[in-house]
């Protein structure tokens, strides 16, 4: 047994809830098998870390709303499954909307450029780490003169976000992939907001060192940050792919499946870039969706409930036919729950 495995096996003290907040910590702490290492005192929330998951049921009616005119819907591969109101995005390629699933917003544009007779709209979600490629897309498209291709936007960002889900959870596992881009200062400023946690890679022992810092800094009883990627996470961040956000993108309010309108906790095309936006270039009215009310994955993705907890998980939603957006992508927390055979 490894130190860090003894530090979480042997400790007694107090509940510790801990949040991770990224898609990939999810399924790698399934995978690796490392709840099972824990006491019952120290359990794993999983929260709101799956940019598919946290995106509202407005915006798949969005994009529906683009599709049934005539415009090209390009995304990536799992939001053609995220219900909307009615139907989900693949239901309307199935009857005649050109739904494209494409590999990078770049691949977008390319099409946009190849097919100047169609207008062409990307659907831009994600955060930090996939907000850059969306930026970088929409600077090429202006620089190549495209008049046929726009963003449909719903990006979001953690900061403004932790501070709501705060009360969930005593320390977070904050996500390498997002801290990659971002560094690590807003960590400390977190903690000097009384709001603790630590970043973790993504290998099993990984994991389990940043479970165990956990541990041992919760008992001294302060609020607490460090970085145990270090080797990938540094504290600037990726000042290149910050500055191409700058440069395309302004902080807005927005809507997360289960946490509401979070404010400054969105991105959206800034003045210079508002010809790309799609909302705006095709006069789209105010769309409010309406998500199945029997769905549990708004209190999933706040840490009050677990999957197993909702009738339908396992039962009526599995991930051959998903009832909510947390069981479509591979990162959502009822798609681990149900691939790992948790509570079923
Ligand atoms: Fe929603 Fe399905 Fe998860 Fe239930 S099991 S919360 S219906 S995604």
């Amino acid at each position: 047994m490894t130190d860090a495995e003894k530090t979480i096996r042997e400790y007694t003290g107090a509940k510790i809830r801990i949040m991770e907040v990224c898609g990939t910590h999810t399924h790698e702490i399934f995978r690796h098998g490392i709840r099972k290492l824990l006491p019952e005192n120290i359990e794993l929330i999983t929260g709101p870390g799956c940019p598919v998951c946290v995106t509202p049921v407005d915006f798949i009616d969005e994009a529906l709303w683009l599709a049934e005119r005539g415009i090209t819907v390009t995304t990536f591969g799992d939001l053609v499954r995220v219900p909307g109101s009615e139907k989900n995005l693949a239901a309307a390629r199935s009857t005649g909307a050109k739904v494209k699933i494409v590999y990078s917003p770049l691949d977008a544009v390319a099409y946009a450029a190849e097919n100047p007779g169609e207008q062409v709209v990307f659907l831009s979600v994600g955060f930090e780490t996939t907000v850059p490629a969306a930026c970088l897309a929409v600077e090429h498209a202006k620089k190549a003169g495209l008049k046929n291709f726009s963003l449909l936007t719903a990006n979001k960002t953690m900061p403004e976000a932790y501070g709501i889900l705060a009360g969930s959870a005593e320390a977070f596992l904050y996500p390498g992939h997002v801290s990659v881009i971002t560094g690590t200062s807003l960590y400390e400023t977190l903690k000097q907001r009384g709001i603790s946690g630590v970043v973790a890679g993504f290998a099993a022992e990984e994991i389990i060192r940043a479970i165990s810092v956990i541990v041992e800094n919760f008992k001294k009883g302060e609020p607490f940050f460090e970085n145990c990627y270090p080797n990938v996470v540094k504290a600037e961040g990726n000042p290149a792919a910050v500055r191409v956000i700058e440069r395309t993108m302004t902080a807005c309010d927005s809507e997360w499946r289960g946490l509401g309108i979070i404010p400054k906790s969105g991105l959206k095309l800034n003045e210079a870039y508002e010809a790309f936006d799609a909302r705006l270039k095709f006069e789209m009215p105010e769309i409010k969706g309406r998500a199945n009310p029997a769905c549990r994955c708004g209190e999933v993705l706040r840490g009050d409930c677990r999957p197993y907890d909702c009738p339908l998980f396992g039962k009526l939603c599995n991930t051959e036919n998903p009832v909510g957006a947390c069981m479509v992508s591979s990162e959502g927390a009822c798609s681990a729950y149900f691939k790992y055979g948790i509570g079923k």
